[in-house]
């Protein structure tokens, strides 16, 4: 069965040329051009992911994603955020928002599908791993069945990416993964994405973790790790 990509863009051409590109990749497309088309289809048609433009002439591409992320009728489906050069947000808020990726055009579409293939791999990948690991370290649980995080049994609120983040340390726990194996396992990316990505967000989870924070360690010149030492 093909995967179906909803595209949301209100570039006629540019989303033209990704449908084709994705078609001749063996996805189906469905293209809308507002954002409340965008969230309506969605939920209707419920794509295996979404490319999701951010200057739309209605809403918002990032309320768009707000509005897909707290849906739960929504909320398994990958984002992938698009901008325009100059229109660039702080990627970050993207990610805080819960889009999966995010790309900036011009792209090229061989990488455009790259990425496409890689955020859809992850979402096949990870979930299993992810089930499993109901872990409690000193102050900190992380419940894998709901994708929750607790310290001192205060619910902390991680985006989909912190919490991937955070469980693929733990699950490794003692073991130093470099900045690269973290966005190939957390991100599903290899050099698509700069490291440096990883260090801001692991500043993020290390901060919201709070008194949980101080379990992930910087290894100097290595990359990171979750401590061994209770
Ligand atoms: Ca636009």
């Amino acid at each position: 069965m093909s995967r179906t990509v909803l595209i949301v863009e209100d570039e006629f051409d540019f989303a033209d040329v990704v449908a084709l590109n994705l078609r001749r990749a063996g996805f189906e497309t469905v293209a809308v051009r507002s954002g409340e088309a965008g969230v309506t289809e969605a939920r209707h048609r419920k794509p295996d992911l979404v490319l999701l433009d951010l200057m739309l002439p209605d809403i918002m591409g990032t309320e768009v994603c707000r509005r897909l992320k707290s849906d739960p009728a929504t909320r398994g489906i990958p984002v992938i955020m698009v901008t325009a050069r100059g229109e660039e947000i702080d990627r970050v808020v993207g990610f805080e928002l819960g889009a999966d990726d995010y790309v900036v055009k011009p792209i090229s579409m061989r990488e455009l599908v790259l990425r496409v293939n890689a955020v859809l791999r992850r979402m096949s990948q990870v979930p299993g791993e992810i089930e499993t690991a109901s872990m409690t370290v000193g102050p900190l649980r992380v419940d894998g069945s709901s994708h929750r995080t607790f310290v001192d049994e205060q619910e902390v609120g991680l985006t989909a990416l912190e919490f991937r983040l955070l469980v693929v340390l733990l699950t490794r726990r003692g073991r130093v993964l470099s900045r690269e194996a973290l966005l190939d396992q957390v991100w599903g990316l290899q050099a698509e994405v700069e490291t440096r990505t990883v260090d801001t967000m692991m500043k993020r989870l290390r901060d919201k973790l709070a008194a949980a924070g101080r379990y992930l360690e910087t290894v100097r010149g290595v990359g990171y790790r979750f401590s061994d030492q209770d």
